[in-house]
């Protein structure tokens, strides 16, 4: 079971890149959710479209397929057949423009339900599909989704962002950065503004530093024509983590709406202190897996690994001190990482609380950091706050102690996926949890010089051993504002 089961608007979603990765592996089981709550209406429509040649039916098997594999416990055949009954496959031969103009006769006027044209494509075509989409009338009235990455750099996002935007307003592009879909980033919200115990402890005063950490063991997974010369920085710090960062140092909206909600983020990000220059040295450390150890299995370096240029300098791990110039941050070093083989897979933020000001039981300062609130993302859902408590016995003696809230256990109920979580919204027409046209280009303008230092140097990235926490480096980084990442301590 899940929370909300509110009946969605009825809707047509056209699939772009309906055969690919994404598609199969997350969005297809997102709509089977949406059909195992029962939330979409009778009449509303799938149209999957790719270039390769399917029937419906042929394709339908295929997303059964894809179900079945990747919902295992959850995959349920009657489920799955009222989801594939929606389903039409549809072929874009090399006359695009007519395939359009067919795919407009087939859907339902804008006014009798929802119009949703979802981008799963390689974003080379992105701009493409736009042109076709308006040449056959079908921007007026409907929604569009763009995965990431838009863009390589801020120019390059200006230029797809000018390009969609000559067809389609801001409020009808969806920019999806799953990370915001995933229920502890909102709840990050919740805890904030919705208790008044942290949010009066929720700045330089209290908080000594802050850790975001996303690790992943896998290593480039078939996907190195993609990533070999993107690296970590631009797939992984540049959204998912900068749009952490935000939420977690946005000042208060004024209410719970798209316009504030992303008005206080994009200032976090106008207020990220810019690394350039001689300073991207100091403050960043690039890495490049080496072979190892990962699950008790001996894996590749990165150079070895399929379809990578062996002279490769593209990074498998970044890690960054950063800082953010405001009132409520000033002073305080946020460290970013990301990195993939590494020793476990997770997605976490750590906030590390000041020490009390008067340790009157002599051992609250052998225990550095006691108070830290951890929010995970990755592998699970769940809260711990690390707190020091007395020892049973007569003495007082003080030991780490940690309330953990397990929302699913919590609240009992299954908690959405993110890109279920996601498409609700978009078939809601909700924009809060997707990112405006200011914030993408914010984050590249602050990653550009970043990347610029990294291009500059001769010094290739540093190794790390598949299956560690990353180089050394990344270590000496967060000892020079005398601190250690979270597994360190
Ligand atoms: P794939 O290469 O696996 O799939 C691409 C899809 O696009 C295929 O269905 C392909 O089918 C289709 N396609 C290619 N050209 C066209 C075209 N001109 N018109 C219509 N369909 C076309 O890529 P992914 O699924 O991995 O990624 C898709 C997008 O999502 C990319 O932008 C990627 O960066 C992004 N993304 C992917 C993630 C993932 O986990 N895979 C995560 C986050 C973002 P065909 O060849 O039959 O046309």
């Amino acid at each position: 079971m899940t929370g909300a089961t509110e009946a969605l608007p009825d809707f047509d979603l056209v699939l772009f890149g309906a055969t690919g990765d994404l598609a199969m592996r997350k969005l297809v089981p997102a709509l089977f959710a949406l059909e195992a709550r029962d939330m979409s209406q009778p009449g509303a429509r799938i149209f999957a479209i790719a270039r390769s040649e399917y029937s419906t039916e042929g394709y339908r098997d295929a997303v059964e397929t894809a179900l079945r594999r990747h919902l295992p416990e959850r995959f349920d055949p009657a489920i799955a057949n009222r989801l594939l009954a929606r389903i039409e496959y549809r072929t874009v031969a090399s006359d695009s423009a007519a395939a359009m103009r067919s795919l407009a006769a087939e859907l339902r006027p804008a006014d009798a339900c929802e119009r949703l044209f979802y981008l799963a494509v390689p974003p080379g075509v992105m701009v493409d599909i736009c042109d076709d989409l308006a040449a056959a009338g079908l921007n007026r009235n409907s929604r569009i989704v763009l995965e990431k990455p838009i863009g390589h750099d801020q120019a390059s996002c200006r230029a797809t962002n000018d390009a969609v935007g000559r067809y389609f307003d801001e409020d009808q592009i969806f920019r999806i950065d799953h990370y915001l879909g995933k229920e502890s980033v909102q709840n990050l919200l919740a805890l904030r503004f919705g208790n008044a115990l942290f949010e009066t402890l929720w700045n330089r005063q209290s908080i000594s530093h802050v850790q975001i950490s996303v690790s992943e063991t896998v290593g480039v997974e078939g996907r190195a024509p993609y990533y070999d010369g993107v690296g970590a920085l631009r797939d992984m710090v540049q959204n998912h983590i900068l749009q952490v960062l935000a939420a977690i140092a946005m000042e208060p909206p004024m209410q719970l709406d798209e316009g504030c909600v992303r008005d206080e983020k994009v200032k976090v990000l106008r207020s990220l202190v810019p690394i350039t220059g001689g300073g991207v040295s100091q403050a960043t450390v690039r890495g490049q897996y080496r072979g190892g150890i990962i699950n008790g299995e001996p894996v590749c370096g990165y150079l070895e690994e399929q379809g990578v240029d062996p002279a490769s300098h593209s990074e498998t791990y970044a890690a960054i001190h950063c800082e953010i110039a405001n009132w409520r941050w000033a002073g305080v070093p946020f460290y970013l990482r990301t990195g993939k083989r590494m020793a476990r897979r997770l997605a976490e933020i750590v906030i590390f609380f000041r020490p009390v000001a008067h340790d009157i039981f002599g051992t609250v300062s052998e225990l550095p950091f006691p108070n830290r609130l951890v929010i995970r993302l990755n592998p699970d859902d769940s809260l711990d706050l690390n707190m020091l408590a007395k020892m049973p016995g007569e003495r007082i003696r003080l030991a780490p102690i940690t309330l953990n809230l397990s929302f699913e256990q919590a609240f009992r109920q299954r908690t959405a996926d993110a890109y279920e979580r996601l498409l609700m919204d978009l078939i809601n027409n909700r924009l809060m949890l997707f990112v405006r046209r200011d914030e993408i280009e914010q984050a590249w303008a602050w990653i550009d010089p970043i990347e610029q230092g990294w291009a500059e140097s001769t010094a290739p990235p540093r190794g790390y051993n598949a299956g560690t926490w990353g180089p050394q480096a990344a270590s000496a980084l967060v000892a020079r504002g005398g601190h250690s990442w979270s597994e360190e301590l």
